[in-house]
């Protein structure tokens, strides 16, 4: 079973803030108490030593010993701070000892400290120092001091040590629960998007191209993904909205001949036609309508899969442009109208064929395109990166709202105009694939009224580009 992200990135960040915190909290205790046991170390030293000290300065030169009431005091304050001290005089003889004085109590203080420091958890022993009592040049005895070796807390210490071990448990905790915290908060920012984009994506593969994802994540790489998934879903909905309309359209088109050729029919089976050599030939031109009409799809088709396939030589489009205006020559002189060709371009690599085909389906809609008695030109133009050729009527003229639609599927200007020149509206679409195929542009200006012009650039380096459409107050 896959582990959830959240949890995984929690752990993620929160196991090494926890460690970080472990290991700090448990360092600076070790060295604090590190460096308190020995200031107590020192501590006792400097006490016990003092204690030989005040008791060499209060020794009575003259007396030759020290007055009872001060040795009774020194001796019962060293033992309450915890040190049990025998002094002797300079003969050896014991002049004053905590033990033998009050007994009971110094036990009651010995076990007392033995229990401070096995809780403490510093077990040591009882041990004596001994101490020669100077005074001026002289010794005039010596104090056995007994302690608890070799440190031991007094009540205050081990209050402090207690209150050190509080505080340091306390940060340590409140530490870890703000690890742990910061690692849920964390995870939870950067699995959330993700978590959000992966359902997005479970919608878009349901069917639902909908779908738009708010881009609200701090990182550039989820931001990255989201977008990536909205623009996915958009390219799909668009595809989808194509798809439709595109087998709706096809739907249309084939529809009209079909109805048309089986009326004919069904009316000559029935006798109510006559069959006549003329109704015959108006089916055959239906079905050679939807003949054309499949050949362009299928053209359509070609051009718009991923790789054309195009055989590439190097293409005089002035020869191109000449052989295109002498077979329209014929349909042109009908209308009255002028083809005219000029203008010469170095060759491009380019397929020939379909070069052929692109610029017979521009000036072919420039003549039906062209009232009686108009003017066409082909236009050839060179330059060091691409070769041009434009094709130039003063016939209707598309409008600009509708100019950048020309050159989708199926779309015609005014449906009624174009029924009457019988075509599908495919022509520019299957030529604006065959230029981009080449890398090449097609680019449209019109002025309704004044007439159209038509520019296909072909480039003499290879790379893909698209074509656009533009309209324009004036014309060349
Ligand atoms: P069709 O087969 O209908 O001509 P095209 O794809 O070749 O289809 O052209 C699409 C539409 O663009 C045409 O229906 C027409 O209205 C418009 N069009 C194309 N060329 C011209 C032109 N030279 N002058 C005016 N309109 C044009």
């Amino acid at each position: 079973m896959p582990k959830r992200l959240r949890g995984q990135l929690s752990l993620a960040i929160a196991v090494p803030l926890l460690l970080a915190v472990a290991l700090m909290s448990l360092l600076t205790n070790l060295f604090s108490s590190h460096a308190f046991d020995d200031y107590v170390q020192q501590q006792e030293l400097s006490r016990s030593q003092t204690i030989a000290d005040d008791l060499a300065s209060q020794f009575d030169s003259l007396k030759g010993g020290w007055d009872d009431g001060f040795l009774h005091t020194i001796g019962m304050y060293s033992l309450y701070s915890g040190y049990l001290i025998k002094v002797y005089n300079n003969a050896g003889d014991l002049v004053w000892d905590a033990e033998n004085h009050d007994m009971t109590l110094c036990w009651q203080i010995m076990d007392e400290i033995s229990a401070r420091m096995e809780q403490a958890r510093r077990v040591g022993a009882f041990a004596t120092r001994t101490y020669d009592l100077k005074k001026g040049d002289g010794i005039v005895g010596k104090v056995a001091v007994r302690y608890y070796a070799p440190f031991f807390y007094s009540e205050a210490d081990h209050r402090f040590v207690g209150a050190l071990d509080t505080a340091f448990l306390v940060i340590a905790l409140a530490c870890g629960a703000a690890a742990l915290l910061l690692g849920r908060l964390l995870a939870r920012r950067i699995a959330r998007p993700v978590a959000e984009a992966a359902a997005g994506a479970r919608r878009i593969a349901g069917g639902d191209y909908g779908v738009q994802l708010r881009e609200k994540a701090d990182s550039e790489e989820l931001r990255g993904l989201i977008c990536a998934i909205n623009h996915l879903s958009a390219a799909l909905d668009t595809q989808e909205k194509l798809r439709k309309r595109l087998t709706t359209d096809i739907a249309h088109e084939l529809r009209t001949p079909i109805a048309a050729v089986t009326l004919y029919l069904e009316a000559m089976r029935d006798g109510l036609w006559e069959v006549t050599p003329e109704r015959l030939a108006q089916c055959h031109s239906e079905m050679a309508r939807l003949g054309a009409l499949v050949g362009e799809l299928q053209q359509l088709a070609n051009v718009e899969s991923e790789s054309p396939r195009l055989v590439l030589v190097p293409v005089d489009l002035r020869a191109v442009a000449d052989a295109v205006a002498e077979s329209l020559a014929a349909e042109a002189a009908a209308k009255r109208q002028s083809v005219e060709v000029e203008g010469a371009a170095e060759p491009v690599p380019a397929d020939d064929a379909r070069m052929r085909q692109v610029l017979l389906n521009l000036a072919s809609n420039a003549v039906k395109y062209t009232p009686e008695g108009g003017h066409i030109r082909l236009a050839v133009t060179d330059s060091p990166e691409a070769a041009a050729v434009r094709v130039i009527d003063d016939g209707v003229g598309v409008t600009a709202a509708e100019l950048p639609l020309i050159f989708e599927r199926f779309y015609r200007v005014d449906g009624s105009r174009n029924r009457r020149t019988g075509g599908a509206g495919i022509g520019l679409t299957i030529a604006w694939g065959i230029v981009e195929a080449h890398g090449g542009t097609l680019t449209a200006e019109s002025e309704p009224g004044k007439g159209s012009c038509f520019t296909m650039r072909i480039p003499r380096q290879q790379g893909r580009a698209t074509a656009t459409a533009e309209a324009t107050e004036s014309l060349p």
